[in-house]
């Protein structure tokens, strides 16, 4: 036998080692597998699991996570991971297909918070899926991840929940944030590209109102359009919204016609690469989102 193909039997032998053990398996160095099907529930996995996790996206940077399309290799990790956490209601039926063949624990985040109706017209989503976008609930998905992963590695279940109290601190003082930011504000009404900041509206006590639906792709007719550019410009509206990941082309044309500013009012369904590479965070984005409410709504 050739030296290299030595090596692969042994490397066969100790992946087979670890496929086939039980209980919390983990990876290579032991630590816990966790998939989390897009960035906000990422982000969370990894300020609760700190370096005792490993935490893999399936949604890569700079691609929009609704409906999103599952590779074979993708089906894989989410059945093998230790625990899986997702956003159900429709969001990515894709995952929700895979979530039964799943060994691990399975997390949906919408069983630990209260959920908003989808707008109508919405047939294909129970709920509206977009939770994280207010901090408190966030903060209520981050405590039940802390569960979920104790309950999976016992051992550390106290370090879970150490670390998930101090992002949840983090988490509470940018709801206070928000809270002072959006207090006295001129305008309360967002014209946003599609229906993502129902949850940060029914936080803050604004109006959403989206140029399309709950799906960035879902596309408005010319009546829509000239119907909210005549709203735009009677409730005296500054700005109309786009997003990161999302063509702007809509929003553009909404905002010409009405003779408005755009700015990127940023769902964060996911960070672009260059977000990344800027050490971009939940909490960075948010802050950046709060401050182009602000200026638009004229805020005090
Ligand atoms: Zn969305």
């Amino acid at each position: 036998m050739s030296r290299r193909a030595a090596i692969a039997t042994v490397l066969l032998l100790l992946l087979g080692s670890t496929a086939c053990s039980t209980g919390a398996s983990g990876d290579d160095d032991g630590r816990l597998r966790v998939l989390a099907s897009f960035y906000p529930l990422a982000e969370a996995a990894e300020a609760v699991g700190g370096d005792l996790v490993a935490v893999d996206n399936l949604t890569p940077p700079g691609v929009e996570p609704h409906d999103l399309e599952l590779a074979p290799d993708d089906l894989e990790a989410l059945v093998t991971a230790d625990v899986v956490v997702y956003v159900g209601g429709g969001f990515q039926p894709a995952v929700q297909d895979g979530i039964d063949q799943a060994e691990g624990r399975v997390v949906d985040a919408l069983d630990s918070v209260s959920t908003l109706p989808p707008p109508e017209g919405e047939g294909e989503l129970s709920v509206d899926p977009h939770v994280w976008l207010d901090p408190e609930r966030y903060s209520q998905i981050v405590a039940a991840l802390a569960e979920s992963l104790a309950a999976a590695e016992p051992a550390d279940a106290e370090t879970f929940r150490s670390n998930a109290r101090t992002f949840q601190a983090e988490l509470e003082a940018l709801d206070r944030e928000y809270a002072d930011g959006l207090a006295t504000c001129d305008s309360r009404t967002i014209v946003t590209n599609h229906a993502a900041f129902g949850y940060l509206a029914d936080a803050y006590g604004l109006q959403q109102i989206a140029i399309s639906g709950l799906s960035p792709e879902a596309e408005p007719d010319p009546a829509r359009l000239a119907e909210l550019a005549t709203l735009v410009e009677r409730e005296g509206i500054t700005t109309v919204f786009t997003e990161e990941l999302a063509p702007p082309e809509v929003a553009e044309a909404l905002a010409d016609e009405a003779g408005v500013r755009t700015a990127v009012l940023d769902p964060l369904e996911g960070l672009t690469s260059r977000e990344v590479e800027a050490g971009q965070d939940y909490v960075s984005v948010m802050r950046q989102n709060l401050r182009t409410l602000e200026a638009a709504l004229g805020c005090a």
